[in-house]
């Protein structure tokens, strides 16, 4: 399903995937000024081409490799696409994914990009790229400061985020959420949040929580307590995510984690 909304001379693509006819997955691509920032999943490529073809777009930039931000690129092959160095390679070979991803995003098909640099010239706009990993390796967000705009992919998601997965580098995202407070901005184009105000103050809160869960695991664990132990008491029971990913995502993959980055800064110390 495709959805859109307006935010002045932005557009949001809201693409939805359904299992058995009933919404399972959301995440929102943007245009702005010719450019289409990130393409979903593959499921709804086909949907995002129709509505493509009847907009002016110059070109696509991905933020990273996941397959719900590069699925529709193959779909709109018509296109020149720009990606961070490190996705390229990743969206030429199309690395077949686990089940339930293909389940819930779709295979996606093999498509080529061209590396980005620094920068990123829209149509009348200078994107600025910068690196934010943590999320996934290759993460980049796109800033524009004469808007004073982040076009931030999945840097922000949400504000209490207790999923990860068990690859996501939870130390060097909270870096990379704590460097972007150094940048000028105060909305967020999220990919999953849609639009977000008072963006630093969003990021604040983020960087809040997880530091805050962070010392109380920490005191747990110095305690005795499990990191299976700790979730329990800190974070309660896994969801249907955890589940339906095989463990991939779960609140246990947060809580070790924070304890493995006290870790490395006790043996530093
Ligand atoms: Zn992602």
């Amino acid at each position: 399903m495709l959805r859109t909304r307006q935010h002045g001379d932005v557009t949001e693509i809201r693409l939805t995937t359904a299992f058995l006819g009933r919404p399972m997955y959301s995440v929102s691509a943007y245009l702005f000024d010719g450019t289409l920032v990130d393409t979903g999943p593959p499921r709804t490529g086909r949907e995002l081409a129709r509505w493509a073809a009847g907009q002016q777009i110059d070109q696509i930039v991905n933020t990273h490799h996941h397959e719900d931000h590069v699925g529709g690129n193959a779909f709109l092959s018509h296109l020149p696409a720009l990606a961070p160095p490190d996705t390229v390679p990743r969206l030429v070979r199309a690395p077949r994914i686990p089940l339930y991803r293909r389940t819930t995003f779709g295979q996606p098909r093999p498509a080529t990009a061209s590396p980005m640099g620094d920068v990123v010239a829209t149509h009348r706009h200078t994107l600025h790229v910068i690196p934010t990993p943590g999320h996934a390796f290759d993460h980049v967000v796109l800033w524009l400061p004469e808007r004073g705009w982040l076009f931030s992919a999945d840097l922000y998601l949400m504000e209490r985020a207790r999923y990860v997965r068990r690859r996501d580098d939870v130390g060097l995202w909270m870096e990379s959420l704590r460097r972007m407070l150094g940048y000028d901005f105060d909305t967020m184009f999220c990919a999953h949040a849609g639009p977000v105000g008072d963006a630093h103050a969003a990021i604040r809160r983020k960087l809040a929580y997880w530091e805050e869960l962070q010392g109380e695991a920490r005191r747990l664990a110095d305690a005795g307590y499990s990191p299976r132990a700790i979730r329990r008491r800190l974070l309660g029971r896994e969801g249907f995510l955890t589940a339906w990913s095989g463990g991939n995502f779960s609140k246990e993959n947060l809580i070790r984690a924070l304890l493995a980055m006290g870790a490395g800064e006790k043996a530093a110390a």
